[in-house]
């Protein structure tokens, strides 16, 4: 996690830096610290807790013009978030200052070297023994920054992209990256870094987005050097357009972008359908799929890794590719896949999924399956990031820059690509008659309404978020397709709000978690589906009668269940494959609102970042 930012050109850096990084602050928001160096004075400061901590303590730098300059806004993985542990870290001459994003996993042995070789460290962090291996290095071999640093590279073990500078070469900044992700921005005689290219989106459009294993050295007036770390052979990297649009990071009106997210979902939806859902023609066009159609006909078993939400987005989809296109299918946490020996070979097909394309550990993930000859297909939303180039093939969700920390509009963009490939393979290995086909495509087609249907149920759900704001616990059940929507909606309600929360195939109720009802523990049952109406009703009643506190998400002019539940959100009905698409929202505002009725900080939640680039 972790977001950087850098500068080197002309302008003075402090400006650029500090509103780069509170355009990153999604990533990490532990700590945040910059660095500013004129060629002659050099200017570092940091603190604990956010940005606008940061800045109200460095006003003073507002006059000071550094052209050259390195910002950190940190999510802790070694040292507590204090002053002394936040980034930039400054090597023992205070001569070299890096921000890093990653863990050096054997900083101890190096530290612990250094020590022995008189060095001396004033934090807890992996990071400060990097600078340090570096300015060790570069003395003992007397080399310049940027061969201190490949030379240090190749020392630890671990993930990184860092920003290095040495006031000796004051023109002169040298990032690389093996793990996360790490950008640079060119401008006419002047270079952004960013761990995205959202800092420097107002000054240029131009980006080269690092390569894993790259560096580069940017030098004022002189040619940028790419390399690869791991050798001294040159590289040489494309400069790609920016097509990000800088009004899709603002709130536009609401008072988080949680909400402003949650709102988009209508659009984002038709945003990942568009040219590939061809009404017309009766087609669905994914060029991932089609270009290697021979390979998803001939699978007997797709395997999916993901994470957190994107591993729910995953569990709906074993629910759709089993029914729709009769393909079995596992679903694996990323993390437990990689260290599981999975029994993979080159006629599986495993799908990544991962809204930023930098999950560490689904990234290891694909690495594995790769090399065990499996086909890896990436469903991620930053386009360019590293799953998606990883991948053999792909789809982008195109839901635009999601910021707040809990996932949303990538969610349910990510089961939009999931339905259209089951749907899609379904007719391909000919388990759906062609009238099956266009019945769910229509009705996928309509979606877009029925969601923003549900949207309008915004003020109801704001006030049942008032009546359960005060639990300790709460209970999410759901059968079939909606089992993994009641694992997203505790995810989401313990997320922003820190109310405990579970969720549990309805069924499974009986086997445990019943012991923990009574009359303070809300259930949100989300009962939508028909085949097993019944079967819900049952559950219900049995809540019922411990007298615990029942919310029913159910289908417009649903009788039973209604009169039982103390409250009820309506959703217009659909087919059901199709209901997370309007059951998981009411969760989200549900969520939404109790954390904001509790001051919750909904777009920062304490403890988490946006994306998890280390494992
Ligand atoms: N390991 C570094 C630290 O703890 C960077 C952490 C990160 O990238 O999240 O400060």
């Amino acid at each position: 996690m972790c977001g950087i930012v850098g500068y080197l050109g002309s302008k003075n850096a402090y400006p650029i830096i500090l509103e780069g990084l509170k355009r990153l602050e999604y990533r990490g928001y532990d700590s945040a610290g910059i660095c500013l160096y004129n060629g002659n004075k050099l200017i570092s400061n940091k603190s604990k807790g956010k940005i606008s901590k940061l800045e109200k303590r460095i006003s003073k730098l507002k006059t000071f013009h550094g052209n050259i300059g390195i910002g950190h806004t940190r999510w802790a993985t070694h040292g507590e978030p204090n002053d002394k542990n936040s980034h930039p870290h400054s090597s023992n001459s205070n001569d070299i200052h890096i921000v890093h994003n990653g863990i050096i996993e054997n900083y101890s042995a190096v530290k612990e070297e250094l020590i022995n070789k008189g060095f001396h460290f004033h934090s807890e962090t992996d990071t400060e023994v990097l600078v340090n291996l570096i300015e060790y290095i570069q003395i003992k071999e007397n080399v310049k920054l940027g061969e201190a640093v490949q030379l240090a590279l190749n020392q630890v073990i671990g993930a990184y992209s860092i920003a290095a500078i040495d006031i000796k070469k004051p023109d002169e900044i040298v990032v690389a990256r093996l793990g996360s992700p790490l950008c640079i921005g060119v401008g006419k005689d002047e270079y952004f870094i960013g761990s995205d290219a959202t800092p420097f989106l107002d000054y240029t459009k131009k980006a080269i987005y690092l390569k894993d294993g790259e560096m580069a050295i940017i030098r004022n007036h002189k040619p940028t050097q790419y390399r690869k770390i791991a050798d001294d052979s040159f590289t040489n990297p494309t400069v790609e357009k920016l097509e990000i649009d800088l009004a899709k990071i603002q709130k536009k009106g609401f008072d988080h972008f949680m909400l402003k997210e949650i709102f988009e979902q209508p659009s984002a939806v038709i945003d990942t359908l568009r040219g590939r859902l061809r009404l017309k023609k009766g087609i669905i066009k994914m060029s991932g799929i089609d270009d290697f159609i021979d390979k998803f006909l001939s699978t007997n078993k797709i395997t999916i890794v993901a994470c957190g939400t994107s591993w729910h987005a995953g569990l709906i989809a074993e629910y759709m590719f089993e029914k729709i296109a009769k393909i079995s299918v596992e679903v694996e946490y990323a993390s437990e896949f990689r260290y599981r020996n999975p029994v993979i070979d080159k006629s599986d097909i495993v799908i990544a999924i991962s809204q930023s394309g930098e999950t560490a550990d689904t990234l290891a993930a694909i690495k594995l399956a790769k090399k065990q000859g499996a086909f890896v297909y990436g469903i991620c939303n930053v386009v360019g990031s590293t799953i998606s180039r990883e991948a053999d093939a792909g789809s982008y969700t195109h839901a635009g820059p999601e910021i707040g920390v809990a996932s949303t509009k990538a969610f349910i963009t990510q089961i939009t690509i999931l339905f259209l490939i089951a749907v899609k393979l379904g007719k391909s290995r000919g388990v759906l008659s062609s009238k099956q086909f266009r019945e769910y495509i229509y009705e996928l087609n309509s979606i877009k309404k029925k969601i923003t249907k549900v949207l309008s149920s915004n003020d109801k759900i704001k006030k049942i978020a008032a009546k359960i704001k005060n639990a300790t616990n709460c209970l999410y059940l759901g059968r079939g397709y909606n089992f993994p929507v009641a694992l997203e909606g505790a995810l989401k309600l313990k997320e922003i709000s820190y109310i405990h929360a579970e969720g549990y195939p309805a069924a499974e109720m009986k086997h445990g978690p019943i012991a923990l009802i009574d009359k303070n523990m809300p259930s949100i049952i989300i009962a939508t589906n028909k085949l097993y109406y019944d079967k819900i009703l049952s559950n219900v009643q049995e809540i019922k009668s411990r007298k615990g506190k029942i919310i029913a998400v159910v289908f417009e002019g649903d009788k039973e269940i209604s009169k039982i539940a103390d409250y009820t959100i309506e959703v217009p009905e659909t087919i059901p494959a199709l209901t997370p698409f309007v059951t998981t929202i009411p969760l989200q505002l549900l969520s939404y609102h109790i954390a904001v009725k509790l001051g919750r900080n909904v777009d920062q939640p304490r403890n988490l970042a946006k994306s998890v680039t280390v494992e």
